[in-house]
């Protein structure tokens, strides 16, 4: 372990604590900036000695110093999330851009997840920034990201080779964005129910500008995968049936931070693997 990767956890810390902020606040249309945090419960301001990442969560026993009444779990759970976000990306990359990049992804992703996760929605102000950010800031991202077949063919057959990695990270955007919206509408058709939602295209549309192609497949399959595993399980107990609505976004949430992570070596010895 690097120790400028350890300085840097304890950054994504304290974006963590904002990340909580936006959660909280950004469903319910209040600003992120002000007012102050304060106790859902009690609406107490919250003191700055008492809102240290993590640490005041277990100073404070989980409680509200004015009220007594349980904090969420969720707070110290995506500081720490936010951290380990962090260390990942300057543990893979060191202190280059595709770290800052990947940083705010992770981000992003991190709160799209927990909104999702408690209200059914992705929201259009994190998703649309997030597709032009990943397009944008192609050119600091990992570059491997955007080497794929189609993007390449492209960009040789017009002479485009030094903007690749832009014309993939337009391509990962529209690709999977198109595709669920033609999976969705047929699966509407068939089942008269929405199984994708336009929340779910816009944030295939962030993910695919800053992983690409490939790795927007990964995260679609990683993700579906993962979501037919819990899906299966809660109806083994009981707790769901086959209409049970699970938040997708969540899924490819998790789905694309391991393909961040895991998806260019999984490539690569998969392809190994099939190679005479
Ligand atoms: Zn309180």
């Amino acid at each position: 372990m690097h120790p400028e990767s350890f300085v840097y956890a304890l950054f994504g810390l304290v974006i963590g604590s904002f990340l909580n902020v936006c959660i909280y606040r950004l469903p319910r249309n209040t600003s992120i900036a002000l007012p102050r945090s304060r106790c859902t419960h009690c609406d107490t301001p919250i003191r700055p000695y008492d809102n240290i990442p993590v640490l005041s969560y277990i100073f404070l026993r989980g409680k509200c110093r004015s009220c007594g009444k349980s904090i969420s779990i969720q707070y110290p759970l995506v500081e720490l999330l936010t951290g380990l976000a962090f260390y990942g990306c300057a543990q893979t990359w060191g202190f280059t851009p595709p770290t800052f990049v990947n940083s705010l992804f992770l981000a992003m992703v991190i709160v799209l997840i927990f909104i999702d996760y408690h209200h059914q929605i992705l929201p259009n102000v994190i998703t649309l920034p997030g597709a032009v950010a990943g397009i944008v800031l192609s050119y600091f991202q990992d570059h491997r990201f955007y080497e794929d077949v189609f993007s390449s063919r492209i960009a040789s057959h017009f002479g485009l080779e030094n903007i690749q990695f832009f014309l993939g990270s337009v391509l990962g955007a529209i690709t999977w964005a198109v595709i669920f919206v033609i999976v969705g509408l047929g699966y509407q058709k068939l089942r008269k129910i929405q199984g994708l939602g336009m929340g779910d295209v816009k944030m295939m549309l962030m993910v695919g500008a800053f992983l690409g192609i490939r790795l927007g497949f990964m995260t679609i399959f990683a993700g579906s995968l993962l979501g037919s595993i819990l899906g299966i399980g809660l109806m083994l107990v009981g707790r769901a049936n086959m209409r049970t609505k699970l938040a997708f976004g969540v899924f490819l949430g998790i789905g694309s931070a391991f393909s961040l992570f895991y998806g260019l070596d999984l490539l690569n010895s998969y392809l190994h693997y099939f190679k005479p």
